[in-house]
């Protein structure tokens, strides 16, 4: 079965309710949100009824928990050593978050190196996992994401994930977030598939990845941009972007949306039709 959602809010008035609802209102039957905004710390106190109430109605409605991604915020950055103590801290807040919450997948973008370079970077990110993973004891699993190689970013290459996943003592405590925009701009070709999957097989491994995030880029091949288009209509296109969504032996795989509004709508409940009707 498809799986299929968007990011959706979370918002202190409506709780994880009104992200359910707003998921139920694209027709998704999965979601990705962050706990608060994704360029501040700010975060409210978490309501546990509100949670207990926002399950109950997932279950009622066919969203499976195992499928929800909560998204961490961009201050973290594991890379950067000036900023290292405060990102592990935040980062093992989140984790607790995300474990009231009740989910299990936390993605993450592994961080900017800020001019200390890859392998600098590579180095302060295998550091602070293994402080987190170390510190905390939830279940959650932390999916790093693959990134565009926007300015100084870490993650743009599947080696480079590997090179991170090797060092980390806690390897069954992470896996992967593909993004098909940020793929593309990191100069992998959406249009043979394939070949992407073949790659990821053989240097990382398929069944670490949990996550996909289905966007259309502005931009061409290899330009290290990360901005993203509506589907179908960037660079990757429709027919190369559904190859991906109905990838067979990526079926189980929770394939999420963070395309841009349009008009100040957001497009999911159309794109989720679009896809929909396009089943492969
Ligand atoms: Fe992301
Ligand atoms: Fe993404
Ligand atoms: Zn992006």
């Amino acid at each position: 079965m498809l799986i299929i959602g968007s990011h959706v809010g979370y918002k202190k008035d409506t709780g994880l309710v009104g992200s359910v609802k707003e998921a139920l209102s694209y027709k998704a039957n999965t979601f990705m949100f962050y706990t608060g905004a994704p360029q501040n710390t700010i975060r409210s106190k978490i309501s546990l009824e509100d949670v207990k109430e926002a399950h109950t109605l997932m279950q009622e409605s066919g969203i499976d928990k195992n499928n929800v991604i909560v998204h961490a915020p961009y201050i973290i950055n594991l890379a950067n050593p000036s900023k290292l103590d405060f990102s592990c801290q935040f980062l093992i807040e989140e984790l607790k978050r995300v474990a009231t919450l009740g989910f299990k997948y936390l993605v993450l973008h592994p961080g900017s190196h800020v001019g200390i370079g890859v392998e600098e970077g590579i180095s302060n990110i295998i550091k602070a996992l293994n402080l987190v993973l170390e510190k905390d004891n939830s279940n959650i699993t932390i999916l790093l994401e693959t990134m565009a190689g926007k300015g100084s970013e870490v993650g743009r290459t599947f080696e480079e994930l590997k090179t991170i996943i090797d060092g980390v003592k806690y390897q069954e405590r992470l896996g992967v977030c593909l993004d098909t925009c940020h793929l593309n701009d990191a100069g992998y070709n959406i249009s043979d598939f394939d070949k992407i999957i073949d790659t990821f097989d053989k240097i990382i491994g398929l069944d670490k990845i949990k996550c996909i995030h289905i966007n259309d880029s502005k931009n061409p091949l290899a330009s290290n941009k990360d901005r993203h288009e509506n589907i179908g209509k960037g660079t990757i296109g429709l027919d190369n972007l559904l190859n991906v969504i109905y990838y067979d032996k990526l079926k189980d795989v929770p394939k999420i949306l963070e395309t841009p509004y349009i008009d100040g709508k957001a497009p999911y409940k159309e794109e989720i039709a679009l896809i929909r009707l396009n089943k492969r």
